[in-house]
């Protein structure tokens, strides 16, 4: 039997091993990330203070004594530039923050009091926190190291949809006058490239998600790179792989395959590698509403993009990513941000919306033994929740500013609680505006459940 001061030891060790914490934000473009991001470093701050945070044991039961931010580790990766995002929304009119591009990293220190307090326990303890935050669009890769360039131009053709073929027509034009075995001109391939990302790019502000390769819709620095100079070749359906090897080294297809592996060796791995593996924990954001707006072939790729972007959470024994690397990441949330677009009753739908479309990955995360949560959220909330008289009868509506600046009373619609059949798309679909921030009056940012993320994510943490 162990005794009180060698259960008490033991928790110190224990202790000082949990001071530290890598928390990661991903999500696609859009989906929410810097708002969160924004958010959640604003409600710490404000922690012990003005923020409402109830939903969190250690702020519910006082124990949260505030945050702070201090110096970063890796001097390599930017700054998540709270700062800026926290200006915009305290500008006239308020704005909402730019979004980041690519990683970006915040560290905090947080000072609580220890729950339970005991003999040898300090008064007050310290959490780092370290906060990245990264494009969802990354995790799109990780299924292209499973195939080679011959495999990846077939997947890639037999991907693409009607809608999303048109967007990439342009190159598609210029891409079928090319021979396989024709010598490579740099100036051609970097042109046809560029109307590849361009493509891509449509289709991502059309709504599209389920886009590869990833960089090429968030290059960052990689701009203009060789690297980022490739694209799938059309017409390989009975192409001998042997034969294609033995083209010469500079034909066209040897140098998009070169220039391939070569994205794969030196973009996604080191990702993996370098970042992704040492997180802890994780949230998904998804923009579930935004998908519901944009209509039944917009939310049936984000479905895609979605299984697609989960598998790098998979860490089955046989998955493609626990051969690769070994990730460490214990806990995951997935939210369906902006819930402040819909009425307070809507909210367990949206949940329950979310988990049906990630049915499949969520099974496997608890094959896999990850806990996972399934939450909606606003990290921001823009509009206030109302009840309006029509003839005599109550119901919920909403209140807030567009973003054109016009006050607005509304009811945005019925989130379906299962996936949407075509019924749903033909009687009624979705429609709501995009909401201007409000200006904070309490100093911490108005939000819906960014409390409840905090509990899952680090509650454990400041026990
Ligand atoms: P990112 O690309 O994932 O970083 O996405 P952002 O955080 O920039 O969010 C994209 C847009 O979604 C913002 O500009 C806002 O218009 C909207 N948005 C994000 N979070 C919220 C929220 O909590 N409530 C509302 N109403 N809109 C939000």
């Amino acid at each position: 039997m162990p005794t009180d001061l060698t259960r008490d030891l033991m928790d110190l060790i224990e202790r000082g091993r949990d001071r530290q914490l890598r928390l990661a934000v991903t999500g696609l473009s859009r989906a929410g990330k810097t708002a969160f991001l924004t958010s959640l470093v604003d409600q710490l701050r404000h922690a012990g203070l003005e923020a409402r945070l109830d939903l969190l044991s250690a702020s519910r039961e006082g124990r949260l004594l505030g945050a702070q931010r201090v110096s970063q580790q890796d001097l390599a990766v930017p700054r998540f530039p709270f700062d800026r995002a926290r200006a915009s929304l305290e500008s006239t009119p308020p704005e909402w923050p730019q979004p980041t591009r690519g990683i970006s990293e915040l560290r905090l220190k947080i000072r609580y009091r220890p729950g339970r307090q005991q003999w040898l326990r300090p008064d007050t303890a310290e959490l780092t926190l370290d906060l990245f935050d990264y494009p969802g669009e990354w995790l799109l890769d990780l299924p292209l190291l499973d195939h080679d360039f011959l495999s990846w131009s077939l997947a890639q053709w037999d991907a693409a949809g009607p809608a999303r073929r048109a967007m990439l027509a342009d190159w598609e034009s210029a891409v079928r006058e090319l021979r396989l075995d024709d010598e490579a001109d740099e100036a051609r391939l970097a042109e046809i490239s560029e109307r590849y990302a361009e493509g891509l790019r449509a289709a991502r502000e059309a709504g599209f998600s389920d886009l590869q390769p990833g960089r090429f819709l968030l290059p960052g620095e990689l701009s203009g790179a060789p690297v980022l100079q490739f694209f799938p070749l059309p017409g390989l359906e009975q192409a001998s792989p042997d034969e294609l090897e033995r083209l010469p080294e500079t034909s066209v297809y040897r140098t998009l395959a070169r220039r391939f592996s070569y994205y794969q060796q030196h973009i996604v791995k080191p990702f993996y590698r370098e970042h992704f593996r040492r997180f802890d924990r994780q949230i998904v954001l998804v923009d579930v509403l935004g998908a519901l707006n944009a209509g039944p072939e917009r939310f049936e790729d984000l479905s895609k993009a979605l299984h697609r972007l989960m598998q790098s959470f998979n860490y089955g024994q046989r998955s493609l990513f626990s051969r690769l690397f070994t990730p460490r990441i214990d806990r995951l949330a997935i939210a369906a941000t902006k819930a402040d677009h819909v009425t307070p009753e809507q909210h367990a739908r949206l949940v329950g919306l979310l988990e049906a479309l990630l049915a499949e990955p969520l099974k496997n995360l608890k094959y896999a033994n990850i806990p996972v949560k399934a939450m909606s959220l606003a990290a921001i909330r823009a509009t206030e929740a109302r009840e309006v008289t029509h003839q005599g009868r109550k119901s919920p509506a909403l209140k807030g500013v567009t973003l054109e600046g016009e006050p607005l009373l509304a009811f945005p619609g019925e989130v379906p609680s299962r996936l949407p059949d075509p019924a749903f798309w033909d009687r009624q679909g979705f429609d709501f505006t995009a909401f201007r921030p409000q200006p904070s009056t309490t100093g911490a940012l108005p939000h819906i459940r960014m409390d409840l993320a905090l509990d899952w994510l680090i509650g454990d943490k400041l026990a």
